[in-house]
């Protein structure tokens, strides 16, 4: 049994709600503070550009498909059995198990996608998955229920007129990502975590620390300064603020780099039952495209996906082939700066519109794999901002440059963190209760690394052409 702590958790995302409840299950006292309202809201997305976080969204991909990442298939497999569970114990669908189509840039299956399959074999897991042209795995899938879900989409200008090959993933599908939220929200409060929420009482402004009279020229947090001035004691801070991170503590500008991934939707009325009942979950699955260069200038538009419709009627595409940043002047106490800036993100207000090349990507998306789309304006875009890590693994460890393990960090969702929504706290909390003695099989890939090489596109800086300034 270890040491009970006063704990508190800045930023009530899907990192920090899934700690929150893991801490207080361990015997630790929580508060949880949220510059949002999410207690008012129920964490449903915003109608206009009031704020962004990444967690609030209608829907996420859920997918265990991770090319060579055996880890990362793992634990989706992990977390996919809790989410069942977690479906009886709301009694309502937050996962939902709709199937995935990973959609070939060619006729034939590429690298990535043979590297997946390898995995899944290797973990008996193939069964999950039907290869379009396969026969055994047609019949199959016309046995288990599926087969109307391996769609043909043309292959455009081709002259053999060959379609795409693909994949489809039976245990994928997506998670109601806000619904989940509020879940967790709810589940939290039930076990005993605090809340404190809104622009003043919830928002952070500092830490507060002394000098550690256990470790020379560092200091130990000893708690939180939020906005309306008032100072909260605690014996351990955990940073959870997601694309905002950086500016909260900028000890961690070296691992992470915040950046916009780029949505649009159709909305479908419910009148029109055709497509209705054409984009349900129950007929559509969710569907990815990397795709291979084919946009007038020869470029390659990069990944694209698109999940079933959701019960509002909204259609949702997403661009994630160019992650745009957002470089601005660093500020002095940033651990690092590249040519003295760093990516942020912008203002919500100015998330509204998405770029050009994220535009011509989403309607060639369209124009092969939703044709009923093709000549309709979209409902709404925006830039989502993800807070992409040196290598896409997450962070979540003990701050080294605060002393006697008094802040902790659960971060770096990398555009992919959702789904483990219901076992990222059992693992971050066996870090935070065990340190380097912790069992988890991630911590290696989570742990505190500026020994690392900053890969994942984080070495290209405010030159780099993914930088707004330097777009055309
Ligand atoms: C475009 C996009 C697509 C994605 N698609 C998928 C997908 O298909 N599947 C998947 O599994 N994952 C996906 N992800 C990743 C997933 O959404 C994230 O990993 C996850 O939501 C991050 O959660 P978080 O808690 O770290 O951050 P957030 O959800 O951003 O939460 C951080 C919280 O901190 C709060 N905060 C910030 N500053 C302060 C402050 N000063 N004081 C108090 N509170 C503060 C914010 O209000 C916010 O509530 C996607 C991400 C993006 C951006």
């Amino acid at each position: 049994m270890t040491e009970s702590k006063n704990v508190i958790v800045v930023g009530a995302g899907i990192f920090g709600l899934s700690l929150a409840v893991a801490l207080r299950k361990k015997g630790h006292s929580i508060t949880v503070f949220d510059k949002q309202v999410y207690h008012e809201t129920g964490y449903q997305p915003p109608e206009n550009d009031e704020f962004q976080a990444a967690s609030v969204d209608h829907n996420k991909i859920f997918r265990a498909s991770y090319g060579s990442k055996l880890h990362y298939q793992r634990l989706a497999y992990e977390s996919r059995d809790e989410w069942l569970r977690i479906n009886k114990d709301a009694g309502s669908d937050l996962f939902v198990d709709s199937g995935m189509l990973r959609v070939q840039p060619t006729s034939e299956l590429g690298a990535l996608e043979k590297e997946t399959l390898t995995n899944m074999e290797r973990d008996g897991l193939r069964p999950s998955q039907f290869i379009k042209s396969d026969a055994a795995d047609r019949e199959r899938a016309r046995a288990e229920g599926w087969e109307a879900k391996l769609l043909e989409f043309p292959i455009p200008d081709d002259p053999e007129q060959k379609t795409f090959e693909a994949v489809l993933d039976s245990s994928a599908g997506f998670m109601r990502c806000s619904a989940a939220c509020e879940y967790y929200r709810k589940l939290a409060l039930s076990k005993g975590v605090n809340f404190k929420f809104g622009p003043k009482e919830g928002e952070y402004e500092s830490i507060v620390s002394i000098e550690s009279t256990t470790s020379p020229g560092k200091n130990r947090a000893t708690g939180i300064k939020t906005k309306d001035g008032l100072t909260h004691p605690a014996d351990v801070v955990v940073i959870a603020a997601g694309s905002y991170t950086t500016q909260l503590l900028p000890d961690m500008a070296y691992h992470l780099e915040s950046s916009a991934g780029s949505i649009a939707t159709f909305k479908i009325d419910e009148s029109n039952t055709a497509l209705w009942d054409k984009y349900s979950p129950e007929k559509f699955p969710v569907i990815t495209w990397k795709s291979t260069p084919r946009n007038k200038a020869g470029k390659d538009t990069g990944s694209v996906y698109v999940l079933p419709r959701t019960p509002e009627g909204l259609v949702k595409i997403g661009y994630r082939g160019i992650k745009f940043t957002n470089f601005q002047p660093a500020p002095d106490d940033a651990s690092f700066n590249q040519d003295g800036k760093w990516s942020v993100p912008l203002s919500p207000k100015d998330s509204t519109k998405i770029p050009e090349p994220a535009v011509d990507a989403i309607r060639q998306f369209v124009s092969i794999f939703l044709p009923d789309f093709t000549n309709t304006e979209f409902y709404s875009s925006k830039l989502c901002w993800y807070t992409d890590t040196l290598d896409n693994s997450f962070v979540i460890d003990w701050v080294p440059t605060y002393a006697d393990n008094s802040v902790f960090v659960t971060t770096g969702g990398s555009g992919h963190g959702a789904k483990f929504l219901p076992v990222l706290g059992k693992h971050a909390a066996d870090i935070f209760d065990n340190k380097e003695n912790n069992t988890s099989a991630m911590y290696p890939f989570w742990r505190w690394r500026e020994d690392a090489n900053r890969g994942n596109g984080l070495s290209e800086g405010p030159n780099g052409p993914r930088n707004f300034d330097n777009l055309e």
